[in-house]
C-alpha cells in the first residue's frame, strides 16, 4: 500500500476488474467473491445421541422431573432414514424406560412392520421425555424445556423423512394450532425434513375406523421412501 488511499483503491479496483475479466474469459459467469472461510464453512461437529443424553443427564428442568420413575429417551437406529415422533411417556414406558412399549405402542411396532420395516430401523421419541401425572397433555413450560433436545436429536440422527404422531406432536414440531384432522396426510416443512403428521395409535385404538387412514398415511409415506406398498 502507498501513501495514497484513492490510488490505492483505484490499483485494488483494477485488479479486481482483471480478475473478473479473466473469470469471464474462461466461461465462468458467476463469481465467488466470499472469502473462503465464508464460502466454506468448516464443518461443526455435531453431538452424538449418547453426549445429548448425557448432557440431558438427570434433567429437573421442569416439574415433571418430580412424578416420573425414569427418564425415556428416544430408541432405535442412530442413523435412521425415518424417525417417528411422539407426545409423552405413558406409564409402561415411564417404567421400561422405552417409548412406545404399552398398548400404542404395540400398534405403532405393528405399523412399522406392515411397513416392511422393523422397530430397530427408525428412531422412536417423543416431544416429552418424562411422564406427565395421568398422561395429561404436555403443557408449555413443559415443552419448551424439552424441545432443545428433541431438535438436537433430530440434528444427530438427521433423518430424510419424520412422522408426527398425533395432533400435539404435530403442532409442536410444525409450531401451529391446526388440528391433526386438517394437518394430517401431507408434508410439512421442518427444518427442511419432510414431515408427516398422522393420528397416534392411541386414538386407533379408540377409534379402529381411522386405521384405513393411517395405512393411507403410510403408503404415501412409502412411496416417498421408495418402499415397496
Ligand atoms: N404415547 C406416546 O405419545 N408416546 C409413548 O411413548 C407412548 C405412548
Amino acid at each position: 500500500m502507498g501513501n495514497d488511499p484513492q490510488q490505492d483503491l483505484k490499483r485494488i479496483v483494477g485488479q479486481v476488474r482483471e480478475y473478473l475479466t479473466a473469470q469471464r474469459e474462461l466461461g465462468l459467469e458467476h463469481t465467488d467473491l466470499r472469502w473462503p472461510e465464508a464460502a466454506a464453512p468448516a464443518p461443526v461437529a455435531r453431538p452424538t445421541l449418547q453426549q445429548i443424553r448425557e448432557e440431558l443427564g438427570e434433567c429437573t428442568r421442569c416439574k415433571l422431573s418430580k412424578g416420573r420413575i425414569q427418564i425415556v429417551f428416544g430408541v432405535g437406529n442412530p442413523d435412521a432414514r425415518l424417525v417417528f415422533v411422539g407426545e409423552a411417556p405413558g406409564a409402561d414406558e415411564d417404567a421400561q424406560g422405552e417409548p412406545f412399549v404399552g398398548r400404542a405402542g404395540q400398534l405403532l411396532t405393528k405399523i412399522i412392520e406392515a411397513m416392511g420395516l422393523k422397530r430397530e430401523d427408525v428412531y422412536i421419541c417423543n416431544i416429552l421425555k418424562c411422564r406427565p401425572p395421568g398422561n395429561r397433555t404436555p403443557e408449555a413450560d413443559e415443552i419448551v424445556a424439552c424441545q432443545p433436545f428433541l431438535l438436537k436429536q433430530l440434528q444427530a440422527i438427521g433423518p430424510q423423512f419424520i412422522c408426527a404422531l398425533g395432533g400435539p406432536a404435530a403442532q409442536t414440531l410444525l409450531q401451529t394450532k391446526e388440528p391433526i384432522s386438517r394437518l394430517r396426510g401431507r408434508f410439512h416443512d421442518y427444518h427442511g425434513i419432510p414431515l408427516l403428521p398422522t393420528f397416534h395409535p392411541a386414538y386407533l385404538l379408540r377409534n379402529p375406523n381411522e386405521k384405513k387412514t393411517v395405512w393411507e398415511d403410510m403408503k404415501f409415506l412409502m412411496r416417498h421412501m421408495g418402499l415397496a406398498t
